[in-house]
């Protein structure tokens, strides 16, 4: 089986039945990305880059039988796919990805941070978290909810870049920006930024994302290439709100116009959208031909990012690193 079809297979199951040796020791608990909250997840890579983030589920019909010591592999219908179970710094392998704020004022239907009411780390907790994961990574990650008001946080959290800044690795950060976020991350030194436009069209932003400026978002993304270069910029689109194959062709191909990478999320269904489906692996196959054709046509590189979701790709089909 083709990897990039058994990632998609993993990714519209939604977890895996975990056998053989326990895998305790290679799961984390995170409080961003799909899943955030939950029972925990783990990587599972497979050659030198290509990796799928995992969620246990005892009632799985896919297989990952851990031989014991790292070496493991993926039971798929019959098909089996070797590879080797992967630590993860902080949430994912490599990096410190680290959430700010566990909590936010917004209420997005698909996201679980605003139920978990969780806390804003504090800068020093910030330090001394990425002070314990040295030297294993070469990226330094900040994502989070809207604590108080987009200002405010956007003011906090270029106050632990300040002072992040002296570890010397890229820093990405994914923030809801304001007038002049980009400007501002850039001149705190950020390499790299990440700003989520969430869904394809604007009625489904309307839907899914009350009280946040679409416009916004995209003004940010537009003014974020000449700031940090092509390919560093990034933007989150979730499969399965509804949206056509068409309409995600057209989202995507705006953005790569513009010099974004969209990085196509497969929805895990929680929140407000618990009754909704994960896309099809036949689907998410699809768009991600669609999508590797449109980063080919405007000469964007995924293999180019430093930090974030592009780099880590578990959690989405990457046409840099999966096809
Ligand atoms: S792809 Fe993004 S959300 Fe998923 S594990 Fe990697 S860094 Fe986290």
């Amino acid at each position: 089986m083709k990897w990039v079809t058994a990632k998609a297979r993993v990714l519209e199951a939604g977890g895996v039945r975990v056998e053989g040796v326990p895998v305790d020791q290679y799961i984390t608990h995170s409080l961003a990305g799909p899943g955030a909250g939950a029972g925990g997840s783990f990587f599972f890579a497979c050659g030198d880059d290509r990796r799928v983030r995992l969620t246990p589920d005892p009632a799985g019909d896919i297989a990952l039988v851990h031989e014991g010591g790292g070496a493991a592999a993926l039971h798929i219908g019959g098909r089996i796919v070797r590879g080797r179970l992967e630590r993860a710094a902080l949430h994912c392998p490599h990096q410190a990805y680290i959430t700010v704020s566990a909590g936010c004022r917004y209420r997005c239907r698909f996201c679980t941070v605003p139920l978990r009411q969780g806390r804003r780390k504090t800068i020093d907790e910030i330090i001394r978290l990425v002070d314990g994961v040295r030297p294993g990574i070469s990226a330094i990650a900040l994502t989070g909810g809207v604590w108080s008001d987009p200002g405010e946080e956007e003011r906090y959290v270029l106050e632990v870049i300040s002072r992040l800044k002296r570890f010397g690795i890229p820093i990405g950060a994914s923030i809801y920006p304001v007038p002049g976020t980009p400007q501002r991350l850039r001149d705190h030194g950020v390499a790299e930024v990440k700003f989520n436009l969430e869904t394809a069209t604007p009625d489904l932003f309307r839907e899914i994302c009350p009280g946040h400026d679409r416009e916004m978002v995209l003004d940010a993304l537009r003014n974020s290439v000449a700031l940090f270069g092509k390919g560093h910029v990034f933007s989150n689109i979730i499969i399965g709100l509804g949206e056509t194959d068409r309409e995600m062709e057209v989202c995507v191909s705006e953005l790569a116009e513009m010099g974004v990478i969209p990085i196509l999320r497969p929805l895990t269904p929680a929140a407000g959208l618990a009754d909704l489906r994960r896309p099809s692996a036949e689907r998410l196959l699809r768009l991600c031909g669609m999508h590797g054709d449109a980063l080919r046509r405007h000469e964007l590189d995924g293999r180019a990012a430093l930090s974030m979701c592009a780099a880590c790709t578990g959690c989405d089909l990457a046409p840099w690193r999966d096809l």
